[in-house]
């Protein structure tokens, strides 16, 4: 069963959101930042392991201080089963850590 959740999107889908990092291997583009207190709130795409070319849809609250993943959402399949976080959502999250004085600079 195919949930309204579960969306995968085409590089040409997602070309032409605003992206702040684009990872080093490619495979994940990161597009909003929005830091709320001790929260930042990091959106993004990373392509999907088994379908090359598709993307998931990525959100995660993460928490600064302790780079602890409290929260979030993925388009993928593995949330809808297995829930929360999946490795899309570690992916983005280590993404972020990783550039993150390139995209403090936004
Ligand atoms: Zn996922």
């Amino acid at each position: 069963m195919t949930s309204a959740n579960q969306k995968t999107y085409k590089l040409d889908e997602i070309l032409g959101s605003p992206c702040l990092v684009i990872s080093s291997d490619k495979k994940t583009r990161i597009y909003g930042i929005n830091i709320n207190g001790r929260t930042t709130k990091i959106s993004g795409y990373t392509e999907s392991e088994s379908r090359e070319g598709y993307f998931h849809k990525v959100e995660i609250d993460y928490l600064q201080a302790s780079m602890y993943l409290l929260g979030g959402n993925c388009t993928c399949e593995s949330v809808q089963y297995y829930g929360v976080p999946c490795k899309h959502m570690l992916k983005i999250r280590n993404v972020y850590i990783k550039n993150k004085d390139k995209i403090n600079k936004y």
